[in-house]
């Protein structure tokens, strides 16, 4: 491994600059030429590069987004995107590469390797939807801006006995709707996984905890709920009208995103980005970096692509238990 690469692909994700950091760094220390990619598979098409060293990585483990941009590339997913991408790695010596993103970025890297490019790809997605990761990178600080952000809402909220439903990130993954709507005290909390019906667990568990004389409310609704019951401002007018509750809804969006990354993702992406670059110079390709009960570990892409994993559906109960 003489020449290695590093990019970031897909949805950015607080601590990605500390991935980029540890990669860039461990390459150096070890003696290798290190390529910072812009943009993702579009930097990787056109050649869009420069050398990195270990001062193109200073001040940067506490700032959040990418310092080497990203982006979505459908045009890679064809033969001649692909054919470019490997030309532009013949040119530029490229030995390997790692790539920080999520699934689809790690189907990128699949085809890479298959076609003699070794790839390492490191899970960065807020949503934690990869499936051979109990964690992602950028999950703890999403799921803290996001409580930090209800907080505030709550506030208001109690001022004037309002209900307010927020939509939080996560179109397949209820990780973050359930893990910070257990931290700030969601009435309801809507999650991908588990079947729901609006009556029975938003407008009953409302009533119900007004007889216990609470008047205020957050519902706490994912993204990929609300996509499929047409809307959280509908949902919104739903309780108002069954409740008589005045109520708000609040989609949070990319604010979820952006942010100073939290401990846990700057100690993780470095611990990540090291391991990466280590098992690159074993010889590794075609393998996902993945932290599982705490311990960094890697899985052939192919299997990890093909892998499932479930929502902690005691925590679920839980929620449901402590709610009212
Ligand atoms: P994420 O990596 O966060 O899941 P995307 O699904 O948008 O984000 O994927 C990021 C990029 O990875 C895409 O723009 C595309 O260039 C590449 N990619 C996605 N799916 C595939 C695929 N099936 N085969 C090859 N490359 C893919």
């Amino acid at each position: 491994m003489k020449t290695i690469a590093v990019l970031t692909s897909g949805g950015d994700a607080p601590g990605m600059n500390a991935a980029i950091r540890a990669v860039v760094r461990t390459g150096c220390q070890n003696g290798m030429r290190v390529l910072g990619i812009r943009r993702g598979f579009n930097g990787l098409m056109n050649g869009d590069m420069y050398e990195m060293n270990l001062r193109s990585v200073s001040d940067i483990i506490n700032r959040g987004g990418t310092i080497l941009y990203s982006a979505r590339s459908p045009e890679f997913k064809t033969d001649e995107g692909l054919n470019r991408a490997l030309r532009v790695c013949k040119e530029n010596s490229i030995d390997g590469i790692v790539i920080i993103g999520g699934d689809g970025s790690f189907r990128g890297a699949r085809d890479l390797s298959l076609k003699g490019v070794p790839c390492i790809g490191i899970p960065g997605t807020i949503d934690n939807d990869i499936a051979c990761c109990d964690y992602t990178i950028g999950y703890d600080t999403a799921m803290n801006t996001v409580m930090e952000m209800v907080d505030r809402i709550r506030d208001t909220t109690e001022s004037h006995d309002r209900c307010s439903v927020v939509e939080v990130m996560g179109r397949r993954a209820g990780y973050i709707a359930l893990n910070a709507g257990i931290a700030v005290g969601a009435t309801s909390i809507l999650i991908p996984e588990v079947e729901f019906d609006i009556d029975k667990d938003v407008i009953e568990t409302m009533q119900k905890t007004q007889r216990t004389d609470k008047k205020h409310f957050i519902v706490m609704v994912a993204e990929g709920v609300s996509e499929k019951i047409g809307g959280v401002e509908r949902l919104t007018k739903y309780i108002e009208e069954k409740t008589g509750v005045e109520s708000r809804a609040t989609i949070l969006g990319h604010v979820q995103r952006g942010g100073s990354p939290s401990l846990r993702d700057r100690l993780v992406g470095s611990q990540m980005g090291n391991y990466a670059v280590h098992i690159l110079m074993e010889g590794k390709g075609n393998r996902v970096v993945a932290m599982q009960k705490e311990q960094i570990m890697d899985f052939d892409i192919y299997e990890a692509l093909n892998m499932t994993k479930s929502i902690d559906l005691g925590l679920y109960k839980t929620a449901l238990e402590i709610s009212i």
